[in-house]
């Protein structure tokens, strides 16, 4: 078996009971952690040495529609309401399954590079099987670890979108039993589920019945911008009772306290997007208000249309944002010109919080968190090593603090994804970037130009 000892880390495990060493090495024998500590003693594995260093496990991105990296910052001013014209309903029903492929390999490729090491790939793209099946080869070509969440076509956003009549297809049980039926692989399976308001009840009831019998997670987006959220969607779920722990809900921000008590009940998980949710119109951050019901959310990077594919911008923003809120209620209090009873003063988000929320959690909303999301012996090999020694990062006083809110993606030097060294030295291990720029760059060219009649695409 591979033995590979990582020396000299400032190791943030993020286990309570492995806790946080300066100067300690992680021994990884296989595809798993075997040990942390300082001075192991192990003479014969192969070593890294991340001296000035600080290991954490991989970021979970617990949300992305990958196959869109093709069209990134092709809406830097978008609404929701012009991503849906231009995006979905104008550009998706463009896409061929190789277009599919060049985006969600270079979606995969910009997550891993900036140390996201597992990706829910939220695929809405399965125009046809040779769509899914594209994406899914280009996940496995990535090399990172994935939650493939198998998605409706998108032909037109009025068929699939706005009271839709169509269950989710026959196809996501081929997919299951020919593509991904192992729950122990470096891939694995979950359904992407519109939920009411974006389809009829049964369609509804059929779809959760679906990915129940076929023993995948679900994961949908709810309460956000104000015509999703006027579907009160999690309240309608609770009505067909299908609310439950095998459910992660998208966004959120909209979601009145019974919505998120009802979540929080079931033991479903949350994933918010920060960036995407502050630049487009979803509502205001969620984290604070799912933190006082008990919810403690993942994050997720959604789009790189008009938005940063990185988790550290998640990070930040969230911090930023939701820090902003607890300030200006501070403030009006102080002026007079707080008009509701609740208390001004509320616990500021902590940076360590919000580096939990990037990894643990995220491992927990994917239903991952015995195999990732911690530095722990016996858990998968998932590392990242974070380089210190930069003007942007040093001196290192705080390591979290240095992660969240210093570093950057110039900053992730090494990653290991179930003990294999994916990126060494500041550069992805593969030899094929170019072909894979050329590809991303010919699907976009070949895209492109379908939106050029779309009033909301200005350039
Ligand atoms: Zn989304």
């Amino acid at each position: 078996m591979e033995r590979t000892l990582i020396r000299h880390a400032h190791v943030v495990s993020l286990d309570a009971a492995v806790g946080d060493l300066r100067d300690a090495e992680i021994l990884i024998e296989g595809d798993a952690i075997a040990a942390i500590g300082h001075d192991l003693g192990v003479t014969d594995a192969a070593a890294i040495d991340a001296r000035g260093a600080i290991a954490i496990p991989g970021f979970v991105d617990t949300h992305r529609h990958t196959w869109e990296a093709v069209l990134r910052g092709i809406e830097a001013d978008a609404t929701l309401a012009d991503y849906f014209d231009v995006v979905l309903d104008t550009l998706a029903p463009k896409y061929r399954p190789d277009d599919v492929h060049a985006g969600n390999l270079l979606g995969a490729l910009d997550a891993l590079d900036g140390g996201i090491t597992t990706l829910l790939d939220w695929s809405h793209i399965s125009n046809t099987p040779e769509h899914s099946d594209e994406a899914i080869r280009a996940l496995r070509d990535a090399g990172l670890r994935a939650v493939y969440c198998c998605g409706t076509p998108n032909t037109s956003v009025a068929t699939w979108w706005t009271d839709s009549a169509q269950p989710a297809q026959d196809d996501v049980r081929r997919i299951r039993a020919e593509q991904l039926s192992d729950d122990s692989g470096l891939i694995t399976m979950s359904l992407a589920a519109r939920g009411p308001g974006f389809c009829l009840p049964e369609v509804v009831a059929h779809d959760w019945r679906l990915a129940r019998e076929l023993a995948i997670p679900i994961s949908v987006h709810v309460g956000f911008g104000p015509a999703v959220h006027r579907f009160e969607m999690v309240k309608r779920l609770h009505e067909q009772r299908l609310l439950g722990p095998d459910t992660t809900y998208i966004h959120g921000n909209l979601c009145d306290d019974e919505e998120l008590r009802l979540i929080a009940d079931s033991g479903g998980t949350t994933s918010i997007a920060p960036t995407v949710e502050m630049l487009m119109g979803h509502g205001l951050p969620p984290a604070a208000r799912m933190l006082a019901h008990g919810l403690r959310p993942s994050l997720s990077i959604d789009v790189v249309t008009g938005s940063p594919g990185d988790m550290f911008s998640q990070m930040r923003t969230l911090l930023a944002t939701e820090r902003a809120l607890v300030h200006d209620r501070l403030l009006r209090a102080e002026e007079g010109r707080l008009h509701d009873d609740s208390p001004p003063q509320a616990p500021l988000l902590s940076a360590r919080q919000v580096l939990e929320f990037a990894t643990i959690e995220g491992a927990r909303a994917c239903g991952l968190d015995r195999r990732i999301g911690t530095l722990t012996p016996g858990k998968q090999a998932d590392v990242v090593l974070i380089a210190t020694d930069r003007p942007n990062t040093w001196p290192v006083i705080d390591p979290v603090a240095t992660v969240v809110c210093s570093a950057d993606t110039g900053n992730v030097e090494t990653i290991l994804v179930a003990g294999r060294v994916v990126k060494r030295d500041g550069r992805l291990v593969r030899d094929d970037w170019t072909q894979v720029r050329d590809a991303a760059t010919a699907a976009s060219a070949r895209l492109l130009p379908h939106a050029s009649g779309c009033t909301a695409h200005a350039h």
